[in-house]
This record gives C-alpha cells, structure tokens and sequence, in this order.
C-alpha cells in the first residue's frame, strides 16, 4: 500500500495517464512542476516516446547514454532523430577514468566473466552517467512496456523512484507491439535496422544478439548470463541507491 508522498503522488498520477493517449500522457507530465527528462536508448518505444515530444513540442528533455560500446546503427540513429525532428540529444558519456579503472580490473570485456563484472561495467557506463542525465529532474520519463518481458509485465504508467527520489513514467506501459509497429509505419518513424535483422531490443553491441523465432524481447540481451530477472540497473531500484538523489517540489507531489 502507498505511504510515502512520492508513491501517493505517482499513483494519483497513473491513474490520470490511464485514459489518455501517449501525446495527452506526455502533457500531462510536462505541466507538472519539475523537470522531466526523458531517456532514449534509440529502441523503437523510444522513438515513438521521442516522435510525440517532438511532434507535440512538449517541455520534456531527451537525452542518451553514449556508452561508447553501441552499435554503429544507433549512434547514426541519434543523429538521423535529431535531423529529422529537428530537436537536440543529450549525449552522456562514461568518464574516462572510470573506464580504465574497469579495464584494469576486470579487462575491456570482463563483463562476459561474471555478473559482478557486469553490473560493474553498467554501473560505469550507463548508471554513473544516467545519474548526470537525471539531475535536477523530478520526472524520469522511459519506454518500458509491460509487454517487453514477464519482468516488466506489472509495469504502471508512474511509479515512484524513492532512491532517485522522482517519479519515473512509462506512457508506453499498456502498448503492445501490434500498436506499436502500427504507429511507426503509420507516422514514419526513423527506427534502428537492426530490428528487422532480429533485435528487438538493442543495447550494447558486444551484450546484444539476435533472438530467435519464439524467443522472449529480451531474451538477446546479456545472453549468457541464467537470470531470468537481469538488466542493466537501469530499472532496477537498489541499483540507485549509490546515486546522488533529485528533489521533487512539494507542489508536484501534491499534484
Ligand atoms: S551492456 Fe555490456 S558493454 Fe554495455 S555497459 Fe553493460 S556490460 Fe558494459
């Protein structure tokens, strides 16, 4: 049951997100009090997240984690976005220190050896920098749809960050992948090749593979590894609990 501000805030909030469509979600949350900053990982739910903020000129800031092991195909899909919407990215970058402090540890690649390398590596290029593209923001708007793996399938239309303190929104939560194709051939939304050559859901080149007819969305990502569960911390709560945390105003929690 809710208790804290934050989760009484976020449930108030999906439950106004429910009836809308993705363009009045996005309003929604842009009025709000508080900066909202999306972040795009270039997936094809992303683009469509990035369409409608383009198209529907709403106050939300985009931005990506470069963590310099993408695929060729999604780095020139930033650029291509940013051409075609006519809208700026954010890029952020791992520090180069951290990268050679990885390297010396575990090796460039270590993250193929054990989890803790893994994490490790994510936490180096994709969590520190995030922690950067979140600062300041009340609102953290993401692609996840509860269609992407029975992990996600509980997936609401807001939920409270308490470690980053924010409320993070997913107004893609009840798209299926039916209406999502429909919608990106139907508005010509720049998405990455890489999809029709079998990933569905694209990460870093040397952690990403082709699935397999039948094959769970994410089932070509971090294939090596057992866990059902894994991700990279992104979305996952405790992974946060290192990271410096935002403010939310009262007056969006009492919204
Ligand atoms: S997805 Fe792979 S390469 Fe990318 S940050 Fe995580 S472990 Fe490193």
């Amino acid at each position: 049951m809710a208790s804290h501000p934050l989760e009484i805030a976020a449930k108030a909030l999906s439950l106004e997100l429910e009836g809308l469509d993705l363009s009045g979600r996005l309003a929604v949350v842009a009025s709000l009090e508080g900066k909202s900053v999306f972040t795009t990982s270039l997936g094809i739910e992303d683009q469509v997240i990035t369409a409608a903020i383009a198209t529907g000129r709403h106050d939300i800031e985009v931005s990506t984690l470069e963590t310099g092991r993408l695929f060729n195909e999604t780095v020139a899909l930033i650029d291509k976005t940013e051409e075609t919407y006519g809208i700026l990215i954010r890029r952020f970058h791992p520090e180069q220190d951290d990268i050679d402090a990885y390297a010396a540890k575990y090796g460039l690649n270590g993250f193929y050896d054990s989890v803790e390398a893994r994490h490790a590596c994510c936490g180096v290029r994709k969590l520190k920098p995030l922690a950067r593209a979140l600062e300041g923001a009340s609102f953290w708007i993401t692609g996840l749809r509860r269609g992407q793996s029975g992990n996600r399938a509980e997936t609401p239309f807001a939920e409270a960050d308490l470690e980053r303190g924010m409320i993070k929104v997913n107004p893609l939560a009840d798209w299926s992948n039916e209406v999502m194709a429909a919608h990106v051939a139907a508005e010509n939304i720049p998405v990455n090749p890489l999809h029709k050559r079998g990933y569905p859901s694209i990460g870093c080149e040397p952690c990403t593979r082709a699935i397999k007819p039948g094959e769970p969305e994410r089932a070509g990502r971090w294939w090596w590894e057992n866990d059902e569960k894994r991700e990279c911390g992104l979305h996952v709560a405790e992974a946060a609990s290192a990271i410096p945390q935002s403010p939310l105003p009262a007056s969006s929690i009492a919204r």
